[in-house]
């Protein structure tokens, strides 16, 4: 058994070098080799950044990461994103490792609570809540959201059903978008408006969790609905007593305010 395990762990580790030696010597013939070069190229790549971040980043906070794994974790936010790989939550906020409890989700949407549903994103939600106790809860949409777009869109029920029926989570914020722009809204802005919309819509579906509710009125949890713009880095946060987004830093002067107070 040990035999057989160490001769597939051999021949994984030495696949991609025959890969890369047998795309080499051969010219390719079609289309489908310089596919598989792109492939092979990507996992060099992803392997040879693995190595960069074993010598310099873990290297440099081994110590952090020591605790982390001998301690346990005990971030004190969920963060609720998009799946949008221009959105990183760590970057963003300059959160470390252990600081941020993730769920990524197509649209950053949050499912209604279902005390029978059965769905990943709730369980997430419920384990970030009675077993990591986390104290904030961010919803953050941002620019340029696909499944934003695809609100708006006749997407075929054969080829993506799953993200059809997923999206069901957008229709409140498409269908009030509607209802407030103007009919010479751009379609640039159209999305916008529905972007920030879907973020309350979300926010609102996270209070229907009894749990969150509960801590919310305790004042235990505090709940954010953040966007973020991809071409200028900004976040904004949503303010409930105006229903505006505004930048992130007045959020930072309200809050020395309220400790001032
Ligand atoms: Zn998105």
């Amino acid at each position: 058994m040990k035999l057989q395990l160490f001769l597939f762990a051999t021949i994984l580790n030495i696949l991609p070098l025959v890969y890369v030696s047998a795309t080499e010597e051969k010219k390719p013939a079609n289309s489908e080799i310089p596919q598989t070069q792109d492939l092979v190229n990507q996992v060099l790549t992803f392997a040879r950044n693995h190595q960069d971040f074993k010598n310099l980043y873990f290297k440099e906070h081994e110590h952090e990461f020591i605790r982390l794994a001998e301690q346990g974790q005990n971030p004190h936010t969920l963060f609720i994103g998009c799946s949008d790989s221009r959105m990183v939550p760590d970057l963003i906020l300059g959160t470390k490792p252990g600081e941020l409890f993730v769920i990524r989700t197509a649209g950053n949407f949050v499912p209604p609570y279902d005390q029978n549903g059965w769905d990943g994103v709730s369980a997430t939600i419920q384990y970030a809540l009675e077993a990591l106790d986390v104290k904030h809860i961010i919803i953050c949409g941002h620019s340029h959201c696909g499944a934003i777009k695809g609100l708006f869109q006749t997407i075929n029920s054969t080829q993506l059903g799953i993200l059809k029926r997923w999206l069901q989570f957008g229709n409140e914020a498409k269908e009030t978008t509607m209802k407030i722009v103007k009919p010479e809204t751009s379609e640039k802005d159209l999305y916008t408006v529905a972007e920030q919309i879907s973020v309350v819509y979300q926010l609102a579906h996270l209070m229907t969790f009894p749990a969150i509710k509960k801590k919310v009125d305790e004042k235990t949890l505090d709940l954010h609905g953040w966007y973020y713009k991809i071409e200028t880095g900004e976040v904004s946060y949503y303010d409930p007593e105006t229903f505006v987004f505004k930048p992130l830093k007045k959020l930072k002067a309200q809050a020395l305010q309220s400790i001032l107070n």
